[in-house]
């Protein structure tokens, strides 16, 4: 398949590209890795007039200021996958990296693409919720920050509006007595999750003292469990009550079956995953101790 016509424009700056953004609206599409556009184009499922490719612009920084780690929208999945303040501060984000894709993908995709095309399926939006992140983005107007569960409105849907570039994503420090995990399934490896789970948890002591856990492969956006959080508030560490935890958001979610998994299936895994998400946590804190 061949894309339809396009004419390509290499933006030099970030002003350069939210101008050129702006010129061409709803024609317009910023390119990243193409790892995501170019198949969609090639499809026919996005034919945009004008592409602006925004490589050349500086946002390739990972950078901790001590409240927050931002890092630029440009940066390469496996750039961050080998950042070693990243692991140690973000387990479950880097939990989640590691299954997107395969090496080649992870080399050119970029963080702030794979957030703006919104795949229902895809780790890192949910790994931007579970951690309760923030987008930045920019466009003539200025620059706002669009919390992540405000970010994804449905699949392959954000808050974006026309004119807009995602510059960079904020991730707010978690507390140093945290721990976290994030597990998958797909049908073979590299492949989008059938379902996938993310637990990051605080602890004092040996008492989980707050939780967030996420999963996507359940609804159109990935979503947060409120009532499962709040469930392992207080729980020990050595006995977190996992499976009771992954049995509650079985029953609370109501995915839909489609031509990889059943819904009931699809239950059945996010119950299981959060098992293991919540478990490999706790070990995690314990080992830290
Ligand atoms: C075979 C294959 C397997 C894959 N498996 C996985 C997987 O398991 N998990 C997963 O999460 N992903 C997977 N991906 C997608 C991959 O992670 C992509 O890197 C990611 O989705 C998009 O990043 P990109 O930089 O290539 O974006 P692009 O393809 O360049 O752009 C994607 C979309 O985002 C827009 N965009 C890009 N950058 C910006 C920006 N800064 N601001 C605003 N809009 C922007 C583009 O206009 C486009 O609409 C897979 C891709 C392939 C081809």
């Amino acid at each position: 398949m061949r894309p339809s016509s396009f004419e390509y424009h290499k933006a030099a700056d970030i002003e350069d590209a939210v101008r050129l953004l702006a010129e061409f609206g709803d024609e317009g599409r910023p390119i990243a890795g193409g790892q995501s556009l170019v198949p969609m184009m090639n499809l026919r499922l996005a034919r945009p007039s004008h592409l602006v490719d925004i490589n050349a612009l500086a946002l390739n920084d990972i950078e901790f200021d001590g409240n927050v780690m931002r890092i630029g929208a440009l940066v390469r999945h496996e750039y961050y996958a080998s950042d070693s303040r990243v692991a140690k501060h973000f387990p479950a984000f880097m939990d989640a990296v590691h299954w997107i894709g395969h090496p080649t993908i992870r080399r050119h995709g970029s963080i702030g693409g794979s957030l703006s095309h919104a795949d229902p399926t895809a780790e890192l939006p949910a790994a931007a919720i579970l951690h309760d992140a923030s987008i930045v983005v920019r466009s003539m107007n200025g620059e706002r920050r669009i919390a992540a569960v405000d970010f994804f409105e449905s699949a392959y849907v954000t808050a974006l509006e026309p004119g807009e570039l995602v510059i960079a994503v904020e991730f707010p420090m978690p507390s140093a007595a945290s721990a976290g995990s994030f597990m998958e399934i797909g049908e073979r490896r590299g492949d989008f999750a059938t379902a996938s789970v993310g637990a990051v948890l605080e602890f004092d002591g040996a008492t989980i003292t707050k939780a967030a856990i996420v999963c996507c492969g359940a609804d159109l956006v990935a979503i947060r469990a409120p009532d499962v959080e709040a469930f392992l508030v207080g729980k020990p560490l050595k006995a977190p009550q996992a499976a009771e935890a992954g049995q509650m958001f079985a029953a609370e979610v109501q995915p839909s079956s489609d031509h990889v998994a059943s819904a009931d299936y699809k239950r059945a895994l996010i119950g299981e995953l959060t098992r293991r998400a919540v478990e490999t946590a706790c070990a995690r804190a314990l080992e830290s101790k």
